[in-house]
């Protein structure tokens, strides 16, 4: 490997935009990505289910404004097809009670929204959202483990309402990993190759790891944050303080998934693309959600986040199947036990991979400006972090680890920033 201008570590949405904005500059760039694969939390497996499957990023969200949407070929609005069925107590809510429902949803957002001018500087979501009306447990529940995959007490307020996501939400035909992996074919990647220490003490950076030893004027640095926390690159000279603090004040929430493909013919009543849910008592409630048959396919998509998915995370996919089988047979009884395959379950791993320790960040109670702090260049420019964990509208989404990526790379490549020269 010659040493390039610009090295870029992981191949996630973030690495590979850095790299293409590198290459359409004319820079020479150099990707070093820990695992044997590109795309990191977006991944799309195929041959479990018979169809691709993402166990990570499902949606492209907020579309009109995501710059991944002009690069995707086979998008589908999901909001377009998407029906709800929600269970009381094993019965699916009638039409009132879901526009009561849709109305605690939108109670919520407005509390959440009037509280950020007078909410104390650390307040968490928690200390805002409404309580005890008959939706706002469940309200709680998808806010929180579902779509933050981490409990609103865990979150800053003004950073959740700072990063709200708005639709449409596309699904892709080939999935998200598999749009990842096609913009990651054409780029100079070295696949296993996980770095392990990284100076940056001048004037440049060098990267060391099982590949060697690589130089180059500046480096990218795309490492989830749980990852960085975890000390599994050593930074020589370590880092600033103020950087260390924002690595720790945006943890990573959980959220797993599971496929379950059908055992026959039974399709649960459900049409394709509709979810299933169901009203809980309390927000920190194991309840998973489901996607029926996306594209008609055979299978269902389900989901569980926050505490609960740690909590299970240990057992592997044998334990979030037995979940998974648990949670359907109160919507279907027996029927659930024949309609489905679970036995032969796909479901991620993102808490226990070492290369991601958890699913997407969210800023802890008093700390949002942790994303402008990480995002900040060190160095003199040569040493930066990018990812969905430093920008400050789309974190914890491909769109935002895209976005951070490709304005991390156009700022490292300014002369101006790159104090040396060839
Ligand atoms: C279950 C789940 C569901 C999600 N749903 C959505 C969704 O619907 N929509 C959405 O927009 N987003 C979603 N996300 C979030 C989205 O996947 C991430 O925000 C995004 O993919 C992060 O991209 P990134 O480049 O910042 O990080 P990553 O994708 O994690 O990329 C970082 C790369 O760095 C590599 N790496 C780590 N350490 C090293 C090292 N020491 N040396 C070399 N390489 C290293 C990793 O292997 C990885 O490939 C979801 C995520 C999960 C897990």
């Amino acid at each position: 490997m010659s040493d390039p201008d610009l090295l870029v570590i992981g191949a996630g949405a973030a690495g590979i935009a850095a790299a293409r904005a590198a290459r359409a500059a004319g820079r020479a760039v150099r990707v070093l990505e820990a695992r044997g694969r590109p795309g990191g939390r977006a991944w799309t497996e195929s041959a479990t289910l018979g169809a691709p499957f993402d166990l990570g990023a499902t949606w492209l969200h907020q579309a009109g404004d995501n710059p991944l949407t002009p690069l995707a070929r086979d998008a589908f609005d999901h909001d377009a097809v998407r029906s709800h069925r929600c269970l009381i107590g094993g019965r699916p809510a009638g039409a009132a009670e879901m526009a009561e429902y849709d109305a605690a949803y939108a109670a919520f957002h407005d509390r959440l929204r009037a509280a950020r001018a007078t909410a104390a500087p650390d307040a968490a979501v928690a200390d805002h959202a409404p309580r005890g009306g008959f939706w706002d447990a469940t309200v709680a529940h998808w806010e929180g483990p579902v779509i933050c995959a981490a409990p609103l007490a865990a979150m800053d307020l003004r950073d959740f309402l700072d990063t709200q996501l708005a639709g449409p939400n596309l699904l892709l035909r080939d999935g998200i990993g598999g749009l990842l992996a096609g913009l990651a074919a054409e780029l100079p990647v070295t696949y296993g190759a996980p770095v392990e220490r990284l100076s940056w003490s001048g004037p440049g950076v060098v990267a060391e790891g099982p590949f060697g030893r690589i130089a180059a004027r500046a480096a990218i640095v795309t490492a989830p944050t749980a990852v960085l926390a975890a000390g599994a690159i050593r930074f020589d000279p370590p880092l600033p303080a103020e950087t260390e603090e924002a690595i720790h004040d945006l943890p990573l929430g959980l959220l797993s998934k599971i496929g379950l493909r059908a055992a026959g013919e039974d399709r649960l009543d459900l049409a394709p693309f509709a979810g299933l849910e169901r009203r809980v008592e309390a927000e920190d409630e194991a309840a998973m959600t489901f996607i029926a048959w996306p594209f008609g396919r055979d299978h269902l998509m389900g989901f569980l986040g926050g505490e609960a998915a740690w909590a299970l995370a240990r057992e592997g996919a044998a334990g979030l199947a037995d979940h998974a089988r648990a949670e359907l047979r109160r919507a279907y009884g027996g029927r659930a036990a024949a309609a489905l395959r679970f036995d032969r379950p796909l479901a991620s791993d993102w808490g226990r991979d070492p290369w991601a320790r958890g699913a997407y960040s969210h800023a802890r109670p008093g700390r949002a400006a942790a994303r402008a702090a990480l995002a900040r260049p060190l160095g003199g420019g040569r040493l930066r972090f990018a990812g969905e964990a430093c920008h400050p509208r789309l974190a914890a989404t491909v769109a935002g680890a895209w976005e951070s990526g490709h304005i991390a790379a156009w700022a490292a490549l300014q002369p101006e920033d790159v104090r040396f020269k060839p």
